[in-house]
């Protein structure tokens, strides 16, 4: 029987859950959820220093939002943890130590300092500086005798020093690299944390990962994982590099180019659906054509073999065009929800999201494409007075205009039920009396309620708005 497809995203907790480690993550859900696999999360915490509880959390509520729950991992459990790599020391000790008695690693006592000169030296006599392999030299027992008086050092791997290694990978297929060119590189740092290299190596075999599913950048890694996976007697993984994401300016996208957290754009109000889709077309594509995709379609058309090598460029405007997309296909109270969170976040004193909320929200139909530009058609509900455009008030409101909107707010008063039909009819009737075309009347009623000289259907906005604003708008413009 086949091995079960399991995956993982192992993020560094150093940060926010960027566009790069999203569609890491990304990629590895859609495919284990395509094939039945299972999705496990692993946090790297190894660089004690740079690791945040914040950045565990920021990583967490990042996934949450995009919707890429995963199967194992911390809060979910599972038989293979524990799933931070600072509570798993004494797994790496103990393959450390297998590589040790195998003479495939040994301890090397050069200091910093060391390090320095023999890197200088390598240099100065046009070499690649890379460790020397002094260390490695040492007679076992002069090298244990030193590890027992306790002095500081790190565990390095004994590379092969000739030979290739050849990596089959799902998406660039294969790739040589010359042994010779790998040092001996450190596997155990002096402060008994593994190193990178090493701990993904253990963790990937030790929790039974089948597809090793990250970003090219990490390649050159590989053939220093290979290296153990043949001197530690593992079973290999599949490999996928995914292709490097660009910024407008051809680099690999980085914060210089503005918001690449996926914080940031939640709070600019893109939804996570439309998010989901950028990012699984940042590398993927189905038929050269296709861009708008559910989560469940994605997951149904979803293929590893159709993720392609050449580098995307992270295109904001496409972004927030497909989140738009996906926000036409919102039903009205998934709507009304987001739009209430939304302004509720942006510091809005909000009434409750009540049948009223969820109208207003109806009312702007197809004019927002977002959360965001929710805000710009809905604030004045939520204020005393809109925000007024000056070349509307001029185009309106000038001359004998706020005299007529006085005479309006009086007959509004009396009406007895505030609705768009009771509000327009007295309004028409307030027109005639002035020999006015209703539509006369209407823009500078429209500029005085709301600010602008646009809106949707103006007697439903004022029958949502309710009399007292709306009679305080037509007087304080009259
Ligand atoms: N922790 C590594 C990183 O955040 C990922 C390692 C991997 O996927 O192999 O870059």
């Amino acid at each position: 029987m086949a091995d079960p497809i399991r995956v993982r995203f192992a993020p560094s907790p150093t940060g926010f859950l960027h566009v790069g480690g999203a569609r890491t993550a990304l990629y590895n859900w859609l495919y284990a959820r395509k094939v039945g696999g299972t999705f496990v999360l692993r946090i790297e915490d190894t660089d004690a220093e740079r690791s945040t509880a914040e950045s565990v959390d920021a990583i967490y509520e990042g996934m949450r939002w995009l919707g890429l729950d995963w199967d194992e991992g911390p809060e979910a459990g599972g038989e293979f943890g524990p799933y931070f790599q600072s509570e798993r020391r004494h797994i790496y000790r103990a393959e450390v130590d297998r590589l040790l008695e195998a003479d495939q690693a040994y301890p090397c006592f050069c200091t910093p300092e060391d390090l320095k000169s023999m890197r200088d030296s390598l240099k100065a006599e046009g070499k690649d500086a890379s460790y020397d392999g002094r260390c490695g030299k040492l007679s076992r027992d002069e090298a244990a005798a030193r590890v027992a008086s306790g002095e500081a050092h790190a565990i390095r791997f004994r590379s092969p020093a000739d030979g290739e290694t050849a990596l089959f990978d799902v998406v660039r297929g294969k790739m040589v690299f010359q042994n010779a060119l790998f040092e001996d590189f450190v596997i155990l740092k002096g402060d008994g944390l593994p190193s990178y290299n090493f701990a993904v190596v253990v963790d990937d075999a030790a929790m039974r990962i089948s597809h090793v599913i990250r970003g090219d950048d990490h390649i050159s890694n590989t053939p220093r994982h290979l290296m153990l996976y043949a001197a530690l007697g593992y079973k290999l993984p599949k490999f996928a590099h995914l292709p490097m994401i660009l910024g407008e300016d051809k680099t690999r996208l980085s914060k210089r180019h503005g918001a690449t957290a996926v914080a940031e754009f939640a709070k600019e109000g893109i939804l996570p659906q439309g998010m989901m889709n950028y990012l699984a077309l940042l590398g993927w594509s189905l038929d050269g054509k296709t861009e708008f995709f559910t989560p469940k379609k994605l997951i149904e058309a979803f293929s590893l073999k159709r993720v392609g090598s050449n580098p995307s460029v992270f295109d904001i405007e496409k972004l927030s065009w497909l989140s738009g997309e996906h926000f036409k296909i919102l039903a009205l109270d998934e709507k009304a929800a987001g739009v209430h969170a939304h302004l509720l976040a942006k510091g809005y004193d909000l009434p409750p999201l009540d049948a009223r909320f969820v109208e207003m929200v109806e009312l702007q139909g197809n004019r927002i494409k977002s959360f965001a530009e929710a805000e710009f058609g809905m604030d004045h509900f939520f204020k005393e007075l809109p925000n007024y455009d000056a070349s509307a008030v001029t185009q309106y409101l000038l001359g004998d205009a706020p005299q007529k909107l006085v005479a309006l707010a009086e007959r509004w008063q009396a009406l007895e039920e505030f609705t768009a039909e009771a509000l327009e009819n007295a309004l028409r009737e307030e027109a005639a009396s002035w020999s006015l075309k209703a539509g006369e009347l209407i823009h500078p009623m429209r500029v005085a309620v709301v600010g602008q000289s646009k809106s949707p259907d103006i007697f439903k906005t004022c029958e949502l708005l309710g009399r007292d604003l709306c009679l305080k708008r037509l007087k304080a413009k009259g």
